[in-house]
């Protein structure tokens, strides 16, 4: 029982701290998205694939969560981000709100109007902590276990969006498409859901098309939008 409320005090504090960072960040026009996966299925990739395509239409800014290395963030940066950091959790397994606001005083955010935060891949605790988000993405891939939602149910009923990556590998792979929708739609029927290949890149132009969408749906990103010259 105590344990239970230390647990629920903790989370508590982490939500001030993420209703903190959106009043910072939503005045300034800046839509965040918190990213989450289990390890590999493919969120640096998505991210660097999205920030090439988006290159002159939004300044994208990225938190990356890890470990440890700042592989990630280097592979952003070269990407083209407008900016991008690297938290280095030192083992722990989800980034916390806190964490968000210390990267976000080392982050210059004038040329910034979407947010990524990649999350530490896994697909259990990091679905319980608020980043002070506006939007959470769910990242599965055609590699891993098609039960991921039925085992994994708070992920995706807390995610607004699921990306399918690897779509090239699906005719190689015993993977049932049909059925981690299915799985992931009885979970939350307002999932909207993007199936991708960040290899052959089909299916990003949708995803790009959605995130500008979602970037300016917020009349201060719009002034954002960087001018193609
Ligand atoms: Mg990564
Ligand atoms: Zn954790």
């Amino acid at each position: 029982m105590a344990k239970i409320s230390i647990a629920q005090h903790i989370l508590a504090a982490n939500e001030v701290v993420a209703e903190e960072i959106r009043q910072m960040l939503t005045p300034r026009g800046i839509r965040t998205i918190n990213v989450m996966s289990s390890p590999g299925a493919g969120k640096t990739t998505l991210l660097e694939r999205t920030i090439e395509r988006l290159q002159g239409k939004l300044g994208i800014g990225v938190i990356d969560g890890d470990i440890e290395t700042t592989a990630d963030a280097d592979r952003i940066e070269a990407a083209g981000a407008a900016d991008a950091i690297q938290i280095n959790t030192r083992g722990a397994c989800h980034l916390e709100a806190h964490m968000i606001r210390a990267a976000l005083s080392e982050i210059d955010l004038s040329h910034i109007g979407l947010l990524f935060i990649e999350n530490i891949g896994n697909l259990v605790c990091p679905s319980s902590w608020d980043l002070g988000e506006d939007t959470r993405v769910v990242v599965v891939s055609t590699t891993e276990g098609d039960d991921k939602p039925a085992k994994y149910p708070h992920m995706f009923a807390t995610s607004q969006v699921m990306v399918v990556n690897k779509l090239d590998l699906l005719p190689y792979v015993d993977y049932d498409l049909d059925k981690v929708k299915e799985h992931a739609l009885t979970i939350n029927p307002h999932l909207r859901i993007f199936e991708v290949s960040c290899r052959t890149g089909a299916g990003l132009d949708a995803w790009c098309e959605w995130l500008v969408a979602f970037a300016r749906d917020n009349a201060e990103v719009a002034r954002k939008i960087v001018q193609e010259v």
